[in-house]
């Protein structure tokens, strides 16, 4: 008898789509104290628009919330003027972007720990009902040569340092001449 017809070798394994689930990011300092400073039902989503320390995206990593959720504008700004830096050989980085409101809350109440009041903490962090960051209006660019860059080119792209002491921080503010608009001394005004 001849022997039976190889059995032809079964389809190979189909590539999995999609890679497992990176297990969600600890926020930092390690879980939020029950404290008189927890943050309320309300405001559940303390990480989103959170990085690690020491971590930044390059404008066009819009895989993340911090860029996606930017509002367009900004986000075309930030992106036209990294191609203007790099090509002066200034490479411009965002360190942070859109936030959720429960991770501004988390921010502002750590500064409320860490500086001792509402009032100290509110000139070094804004509080999220007021923050630009929450509504994907306000992004923190590193390192400090390019925001010293952005300092001096920015408003070509429409966009301005806002606070006196946060060289990292900028928003879309050029007026219809495209003027920055005087420096505010902190976040608290
Ligand atoms: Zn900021």
């Amino acid at each position: 008898m001849p022997p039976p017809p190889p059995v032809p070798p079964s389809p190979s394994e189909p590539l999995a789509l999609t890679p497992p689930l990176a297990p969600l990011a600890p926020p930092p300092g390690g879980p939020v104290p029950s404290d008189p400073l927890r943050i309320g039902d309300a405001a559940v989503d303390t990480t989103g628009g959170w990085l690690p320390d020491g971590v930044t995206l390059s404008p066009f990593d819009v895989s993340n919330p911090i860029l996606s959720q930017l509002d367009p504008g900004l986000l075309r700004a930030v992106q036209d003027a990294a191609r203007a830096a790099q090509s002066q050989g200034v490479d411009i980085r965002v360190n942070s972007g859109w936030r959720s409101k429960g991770f501004q809350q988390r921010l502002f109440d750590n500064a409320v720990r860490n500086y001792g009041s509402v009032a100290a903490a509110a000139e070094l962090v804004a509080g999220p009902d007021v923050s630009k960051h929450v509504t994907g209006q306000a992004v923190d660019i590193a390192p400090v040569e390019a925001d010293m860059w952005l300092i001096a080119n920015g408003r070509q792209f429409g966009l301005c340092q806002i606070y006196a002491n946060e060289i990292w921080h900028f928003e879309l503010a050029t007026d219809q001449y495209g003027n920055c608009p005087p420096l505010l001394p902190n976040a608290a005004g």
